[in-house]
């Protein structure tokens, strides 16, 4: 293989150059004069294919080989023999002291060292990897230097693109992962405004509904000629009906404070035993109660309020499940060596695509002032804060049936 230039500045037609260049005219003098070191030095860059450059004596005028050449541009061949001043005189500033210090012993190299050389008739920035290396006569004192040199401008201006691209790529992502955030959120936020919206609405006529069921009992319950019996019903009505506000008024604060919970250990089944009486009060007359409470569980640790209200709202479920009545079956028992609590339904049911969803907050199928579709939300977020899971097993027409493990 064959690297050599051809043409007028092959190191071939350099060498013949050198060999033919008047040196007398150079502070360098006859080439028959020149110290052995300098010779040396000269033979050695002649036959280099790196780009090479010898400065010799205090005017530090530059012999170079071919590969130099293409680096001086058009200011070769009038270089041959000048001083390094009088060829860069813009890089004097930035040559000067590091020649000097070549001169005073040491040995340097750079990399990428970032340099503005006037080149194609104008100013132009341009990187060098290059070592200077002192040069010494017979008595070892430094009369020159090797300068060896590689322009790297194109590795560096390549890198630099590249960099840039991946910056600018990666700047792009960001802003569009911002903007997606962005949307989604504001997103977020309408459907939360229009949910929240909803939930007010169905509030106000909820409680409305209580507000009715509590004024007309009280009307009829200051009305003379009312049997006892006839004065039981009118007060269990207003009693469930202010139940059902309480409900909705702790389901709410639940939300809005997501409290920190509070656990104590308990026996799962004495607490749902303790329950019983006010499910079945709140259930009504259509809909059977069974318990199936298992004795001897290890103790769950838990926010009892929060349980009430995560049980509550399932019973409230069911019973809207089974309009026609029916019946609920509240269990408690071990699931893979853990206290569970399961409450079934023997009502519609649910699709898989109101399966799907359950648990968004939001998110109910009854009409509007019935459904909240804040129950299995707090369920849910209770159960999984307790280190817990919530099992769904339900089918259009089968009944329902979730089971909390703990
Ligand atoms: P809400 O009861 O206010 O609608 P929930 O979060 O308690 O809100 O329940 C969400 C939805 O899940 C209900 O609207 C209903 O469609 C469905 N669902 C919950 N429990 C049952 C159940 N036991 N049987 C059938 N569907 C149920
Ligand atoms: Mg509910």
């Amino acid at each position: 293989m064959d690297h050599g230039m051809p043409g007028p500045q092959g190191p071939a037609a350099l060498a013949r150059l050198v060999a033919e260049t008047d040196w007398a005219a150079t502070p360098l003098g006859p080439q028959l004069h020149w110290p052995l070191a300098l010779r040396l030095a000269v033979d050695l860059i002649l036959a280099s294919r790196f780009p090479m450059l010898v400065m010799w004596g205090e005017e530090r005028a530059m012999v170079y080989n071919a590969g130099y050449a293409a680096i001086l541009g058009a200011r070769h061949p009038a270089a041959l023999g000048r001083p390094v001043d009088e060829v860069w005189p813009e890089l004097r500033g930035q040559l000067g002291p590091l020649i000097s210090r070549t001169y005073a012993g040491e040995a340097l190299w750079f990399e990428d060292l970032e340099m503005e050389v006037a080149r194609n008739g104008h100013p132009e920035r341009a990187w060098f990897t290059f070592s200077y290396s002192p040069l010494r006569d017979a008595l070892g004192v430094v009369r020159g230097l090797l300068n060896t040199v590689v322009e790297t401008t194109d590795r560096v201006l390549a890198q630099r693109a590249l960099a840039e691209r991946e910056a600018e790529l990666e700047r792009r992502v960001q802003e569009r992962t911002a903007e997606l955030m962005r949307a989604e959120q504001a997103l977020r936020h309408s459907e939360k405004l229009q949910a929240m919206g909803q939930l007010t609405g169905s509030l106000a006529h909820d409680f409305g509904n209580v507000l009715q069921v509590v004024d007309s009992g009280m009307h009829l319950l200051s009305a003379e000629g009312l049997t006892p019996e006839e004065r039981q019903q009118v007060t269990e009505g207003v009693g469930a009906s202010l139940d059902n506000a309480r409900r909705m008024i702790r389901q709410l604060l639940a939300f809005a404070r997501q409290q920190p919970l509070e656990p104590v250990a308990f026996d799962l089944s004495a607490r749902i035993g303790g329950m019983t009486e006010l499910l079945r009060h709140s259930l009504g007359r259509g809909i059977r109660l069974e318990t199936a409470l298992a004795e001897g569980l290890p103790a769950v640790t838990l926010d009892p309020a929060q349980l009430e209200t995560a049980i509550l709202n399932l019973v409230m479920n069911a019973r809207d499940a089974m309009p026609q009545g029916g019946r609920l079956r509240l269990a408690t028992g071990l699931a893979g060596g853990r206290p569970c609590l399961t409450v079934a339904d023997d009502g519609e049911g649910m699709p898989p695509e109101v399966m799907a969803r359950l648990f968004e907050p939001f998110f109910t199928t009854k009409p509007a002032g019935k459904g909240t579709g804040l129950g299995l939300a707090q369920v849910h977020g209770f159960v999984t804060q307790s280190g817990g899971d919530v099992r769904v097993d339900s089918a259009p027409g089968q009944g329902t049936s979730f089971t909390l493990v703990f």
